[in-house]
């Protein structure tokens, strides 16, 4: 049978694999020749594992499949972004301190997933470190945007969905920090989640900024985000942050009416919301309507100082997170003169500009004396903006705004700007610093230059309510 990789999903993929129609193999098959025609000009992945590697992964997934397993992920090809850690493969978050590092266990989605017979067909690029909204920082060059080449696929996870949109892989694996997920889902015209803080295990996350990462699918449907959201969460011994499973469940009710939905209309109304992003995000809320939503205006009053407080925790955390990597207990030593000369050397030609930058800044607002004035009272904001989403969740259900303020922007456009680049988080970035849940879904496109470029609308929903982001997002994509 020929498979139609456009409009595949799990649930499909299974029936079709138990049914016979086709092999798990041929499944494979089928991504990799997609991988071949396009994935020289996209290149959304840093490498494709090797054939016998593959081989491997296949046959254990066939068998699954021939006992007839209940698993809906067995032999379904997955893309892992380059910071999630797969046993005896490399991991290198695209940054050149990490080219020879090879990881010595599986991060515990990666086993996760593995339990569930998925076949890892690659690792993905992305924005060095995670950090960045276009995966130009990478140190292995940028990835297009399979739906006009010109532009960058968002960031950090920008491999990871630019492989989903051009068939190079069924679903894959991100991490959001800010955004990293769900910006490049919505610019590459795909659902992304940002799960629930503490709902999936960051063991074998190449960390960033360790209060706000958090791993998350980029799939084609809603329905698939949910499937792999419930294979990868649950506790986890190996993260103490994780959310015990019995508190899980009782935060996650859904009640049997339907949601009420909130807009922060101060928000939305922004001065860099590019028009075109305004006119989808009204006719999505009209279609809401339709839909039978009951609409309220809300207010969140701090949530416009959460850009200003990610730049000062973010950069805090990373400049902690990334002192390991010294040439010594991590990362690919260029040898100086003496220890200091060392560590300048291995950092200088390991680390990329935007991670320095941030280095620096990081080091700058955790230092003596400023500590108080920058990263305490960064702390301060975020309760306030927590508190701002608390009392907002006793109103209404779900939270919606753009996912993004402009459509996928032209390669070059903005990376020598760094203010313009980290404005393309502006309506991410609260999530992940409240710790809630986020769902972005493709909400149309915009006419740009002959192309017709993606847009997403996000929905935000209280601590581990992912189930009412599922229900919604379902609903408004009509699946
Ligand atoms: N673009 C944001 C940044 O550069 C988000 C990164 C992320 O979510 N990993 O920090």
């Amino acid at each position: 049978m020929k498979i139609d990789l456009t409009t595949l999903t799990i649930t499909k993929a299974h029936t079709h694999l138990l049914n016979k129609d086709f092999s798990v193999r041929e499944l494979c098959d089928a991504y990799l020749a997609e991988i071949k025609k396009r994935d020289g000009t996209i290149h959304a992945f840093l490498e494709i594992f090797p054939q016998a590697d593959l081989d491997e992964q296949i046959a254990t997934a066939q068998a699954l499949i021939d006992s007839g397993t209940k698993s809906l992920l067995a032999g379904i090809p997955i893309a892992m972004k380059d910071n999630i850690l797969i046993k005896g493969k490399h991991a290198s978050a695209s940054s050149k301190i990490l080219e020879n590092y090879t990881a010595t266990y599986d991060s515990t989605v990666a086993s996760r997933l593995k339990n569930a017979g998925a076949i890892f067909i690659g690792r993905t690029n992305m924005d060095e470190f995670a950090m960045g909204s276009s995966t130009e920082t990478s140190a292995y060059g940028v990835t297009r945007n399979p739906h006009d080449e010109s532009r960058v696929p968002g960031g950090s996870s920008g491999g990871s969905a630019a492989s989903v949109a051009m068939n190079g892989a069924l679903v894959a694996m991100g991490s959001d920090t800010a955004g990293s997920v769900r910006q490049p889902a919505s610019f590459c015209g795909l659902v992304g989640l940002k799960t629930t803080y503490g709902s999936v295990s960051r063991h074998g996350l190449i960390a960033m900024a360790s209060s706000l990462d958090q791993i998350g699918p980029i799939t084609k449907t809603v329905a698939d985000a949910e499937i792999l959201f419930n294979i990868i969460k649950g506790q986890d011994i190996f993260d103490s942050t994780t959310i015990p499973d019995a508190t899980f469940e009782k935060m996650s009710i859904l009640s049997a009416k339907k949601p009420v939905i909130g807009i922060p209309r101060h928000l939305v109304e922004t001065e860099g919301l590019d028009p075109v992003v305004r006119a989808n995000f009204d006719e999505s809320v009209q279609k809401l309507i339709a839909l039978g939503y009951e609409v309220q205006d809300i207010e969140l009053p701090h949530v416009k100082y959460s850009l200003p407080t990610y730049y000062i925790l973010m950069p805090g955390e990373v400049s902690s997170n990334l002192a390991r990597f010294d040439g010594v207990k991590f990362g690919l030593l260029k040898e100086g003169d003496n220890l200091l000369d060392d560590y300048k050397k291995t950092r200088g030609q390991g680390f990329g500009r935007e991670v320095r930058r941030r280095i620096l800044v990081g080091t700058y607002v955790l230092s003596t004396g400023y500590y108080d004035a920058f990263y305490n009272k960064a702390q301060k904001a975020r309760a306030l903006i927590t508190d701002d989403f608390i009392k907002a969740f006793k109103k209404v259900d779900v939270i919606i705004t753009p996912t993004t303020p402009t459509p996928a922007f032209k390669i070059g456009e903005k990376i020598s700007d760094p203010i313009q680049m980290y404005l393309a988080d502006i309506f991410t970035v609260p999530a992940n610093i409240a710790r809630i849940p986020a769902l972005t879904v493709p909400s149309g496109f915009a006419d740009v230059d002959g192309k017709k470029l993606p847009l997403g609308l996000q929905f935000m929903a209280g601590e581990c309510c992912e189930n009412i982001l599922f229900a919604v997002g379902k609903d408004f994509l009509g699946e």
